[in-house]
């Protein structure tokens, strides 16, 4: 039930796990991390309970360039580690946070991941499961299979999606759930509540439902379901860090 991305220079995994400490009060049962480093070596972490037990387990030495951070709410499966986000595809590429519930899950499993092994038990790794499945079975790029995916999907939610053979691109998208882009000097994040990375910044963009984000280190992207390209103004959040 909460999300915090990161693309750019700084100490990822200490924005990442920050931004889940500030966001603890909502409630969690689990929490999890991922980041790419500059060797394109992806290095995932989460664990069942408190934010301090993933911490003590997290390597804040690694020089990372991109991350994606969940604390979780179970909806689909119990409160345990393999549950967990955030939840990477079987052949390793694509990683996801998600916050909501994809109510066509069995659906989308029967008619797309029949050949699939799944390794959790939450309706979040079908979406990330599809993602490859469109990259694979239909040689679409990262993006054109994420928007895919979305189109296929019926539910809640907000998502954050790294690529690990493209370290250098965060893919974002909402409906129904919510979610923030956060601007920096030389990094940009993606929260779903500005309390989780006020610290670093206070300029924010709105994410409507439907849209495609992609995040760069000093690019934001927003478009709408056509392909259009949006411009959006940036407002001050107005909270204590
Ligand atoms: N439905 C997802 C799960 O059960 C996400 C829950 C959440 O919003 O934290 O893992």
């Amino acid at each position: 039930c909460g999300i915090v991305g990161f693309i750019g220079e700084g100490n990822v995994q200490e924005v990442l796990i920050g931004g889940l400490e500030k966001l603890e009060y909502r409630g969690y049962d689990s929490a999890g991390i991922f980041v790419v480093d500059k060797e394109a070596n992806g290095h995932l972490f989460k664990e069942e309970g408190r934010i301090a037990k993933l911490k003590s387990e997290v390597n804040f030495d690694l020089q990372s360039v991109v991350g994606i951070g969940h604390t979780r709410w179970a909806t689909h499966g119990p409160a345990a580690t393999y549950n967990a986000h955030p939840h990477r595809s079987a052949n390793q590429r694509f990683v996801l946070v998600h916050n909501g519930v994809i109510e066509n899950y069995k659906e989308i499993k029967e008619e797309y991941l029949q050949g699939v092994e799944l390794s959790s038990d939450t309706d979040t790794e079908v979406a990330v499961a599809l993602i490859e499945y469109f990259v694979e079975a239909e040689e679409l790029s990262t993006k054109e299979a994420f928007k895919k995916a979305l189109s296929v999907i019926k539910g809640s939610y907000a998502f954050g999606l790294v690529d690990q053979l493209d370290p250098n691109v965060l893919y974002a998208a909402k409906n129904k759930s919510p979610l923030l882009i956060g601007k920096g000097d030389g990094f940009n994040v993606i929260v779903s509540d500005a309390m989780a990375a006020i610290e670093h910044t206070n300029e924010y963009i709105e994410i409507k439902d439907n849209e495609m984000i992609t995040i760069t280190q000093d690019n934001v992207i927003i478009e709408d379901v056509e392909g259009n390209v949006i411009e959006r103004e940036s407002y001050i959040a107005e909270l204590d860090a």
